[in-house]
């Protein structure tokens, strides 16, 4: 049985209090989890701490840009480790985590690495009042000690995306990893000492939010600045924990994002555009679509070739040839999304495909399989339509114009993404101007340039990642000011 530890100053350190890790595929327990409690968190801040004054902080630029490639190569070397242990940490089909997981966790770590390299500070010459003159130019430096705060959807993706800049800009970090997926951020350790990086530049401690590893980090003083993907209820408690020193944060909270699709759009892509953004990943993705508005004269021809999709995906073991849909990541989200379920149905929804838990072969019966489910009639009220459920379900619902469509849309306190499906540039730009999000796909999903501004509007974050924007929350611009 796998042990995992946590990784504190570049040694492994187990605890006496141990929790289960599942593999959500067929329940089975994978590993041991030792959970960090007061101490191991303090000792990790410390060793976090003491690397920011040590060889970490002497490396220059180039030495530290070097050093994040050997980490990306270092992923890519192991790249079956890390996919096994994706894999078995969260169901998801081989296909989907050998394409999107493991590459882009190690490609996050050259992204940010060419960027710090490459980044320009500004500079400004004043006159001054006795006829002189004055330099102003912008240092970057470290913030200090980051806590990455990581959710179970896109483990090694989504912690890496913060890692990365915030290594790369100089600082040293302490991961917690979701309870549910510990697997991929304790072999990063390995990884991390492989290829030389100073220890308690990268450590990891392990177990859950409040009471435990989550909340200990966050409330620790010798924290500087907190990033954290997840729930938005989450991000409250964790705000609060934050406030404690006025310590910054940045946060990619909750979604319930709206997929719009014009009669005038190109019908194929736009049906294979909503099925994924709703669909994959078992619908566990920030960015996913649980709100489907289709205009009128197209409506009852996309509901039904949206079903279509949703009935071909085939549930089954992550490496089976067929295998296009995976399990939820646990038993106890399974309950959360049946509850919506029944919800929808309580609510009065017309279920056109789906509605329950699939029939699944001996020796899954146990895993926390589920049916993707769409949705028609629910009222505007519904918590169907006005919460996040996180699994792989759509309402879909008519619409007759851009007016009414942009004010169904933006009527949620969320505001993460959209997706829209239309052939006219005019209305296109229209609607992302009009909607309320940080992101707006236009006949696309999920396609992400690093280099762009990634974020929630309203109650799905604050602050932007991705290329310079990253600076912003990872470094400290300072302005320095010379007479001349
Ligand atoms: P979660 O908020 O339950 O947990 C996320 C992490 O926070 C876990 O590591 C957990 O242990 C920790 N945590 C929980 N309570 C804490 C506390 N009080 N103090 C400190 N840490 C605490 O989220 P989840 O269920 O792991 O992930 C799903 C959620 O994440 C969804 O709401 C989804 O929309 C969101 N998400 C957002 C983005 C984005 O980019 N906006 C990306 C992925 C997921």
């Amino acid at each position: 049985m796998t042990e995992f530890k946590n990784f504190i100053g570049g040694e492994w350190v187990g605890t006496d209090r141990t929790f289960e890790d599942r593999n959500p595929v067929d329940n089975s327990v994978i590993g041991l989890v030792h959970e960090a409690g007061r101490a191991e968190v303090d000792a990790a801040v410390q060793a976090a701490r003491a690397a920011l004054h040590g060889p970490w902080a002497r490396m220059t630029l180039p030495q530290r840009v070097e050093l994040l490639y050997a980490v990306a190569d270092g992923i890519t070397r192991r790249f079956d480790d890390f996919l096994a242990a994706e894999i078995a940490d969260t169901g998801k089909p081989h296909a989907l985590a050998s394409h999107i997981d493991i590459p882009r966790g190690a490609a996050n770590f050259k992204v940010f690495a060419d960027m710090i390299r490459n980044v320009p500070t500004e500079s400004f010459a004043m006159a001054t009042p006795d006829g002189g003159e004055a330099l102003n130019y912008g240092v970057r430096t470290p913030r200090g000690v980051i806590a990455v705060v990581c959710p179970w959807n896109l483990p090694l993706l989504l912690m890496t995306w913060k890692v990365a800049p915030a290594l790369a800009c100089g600082n040293t970090v302490l991961v917690k990893p979701s309870e549910e997926t510990p697997a991929t951020a304790t072999l990063l350790g390995e990884v991390m000492n492989e290829v030389g990086v100073p220890k308690g530049v990268y450590n990891v401690v392990h177990g859950f939010g409040p009471d435990s590893a989550g909340a200990f980090l966050t409330e620790h003083p010798g924290v500087n600045a907190i990033t954290f993907t997840g729930e938005t209820r989450t991000g409250e408690a964790i705000m609060k924990a934050a406030a404690n020193g006025v310590r910054p944060v940045s946060f990619e909270l909750g979604g319930k994002n709206a997929g719009i699709v014009f009669a005038d759009c190109d019908f194929d892509a736009a049906v294979v555009g909503i099925a994924r953004s709703a669909f994959e990943n078992t619908g566990q993705v920030c960015l996913g679509t649980e709100r489907v508005y289709v205009q009128r004269p197209i409506y009852e021809r996309f509901v039904d070739a949206l079903a279509a999709r949703a009935k071909a995906l085939r549930p089954g073991r992550p490496g089976a040839e067929g295998t296009t849909f995976g399990p939820l990541i646990s038993q106890t989200h399974r309950s959360k999304v049946l509850s919506y379920y029944e919800q929808a149905r309580a609510d009065g929804a017309v279920v056109v495909t789906g509605g329950g838990v699939p029939d699944m072969a001996a020796g899954l019966k146990d895993g926390a399989w589920i049916e993707p489910t769409i949705w028609t009639g629910l009222p505007d009220g519904s918590r169907v339509i006005r919460e996040e459920i996180f699994g792989p379900c759509c309402h879909v619902a008519p619409f007759d114009d851009e007016a009414e469509v942009i004010a169904k849309a933006n009527d949620t306190p969320y505001g993460l993404a959209a997706t829209v499906w239309t052939r006219d540039a005019g209305t296109a730009h229209r609607m992302a101007r009009a909607l309320d999000v940080g992101i707006c796909w236009i006949n696309s999903w999920f396609l992400r340039d690093l280099r762009t501004a990634f974020g929630g509007a309203k109650q799905s974050g604050i602050g932007r990642e991705g290329g310079i924007h990253s600076l912003e929350f990872y470094t400290e611009l300072r302005n320095v000011c010379v007479k001349l």
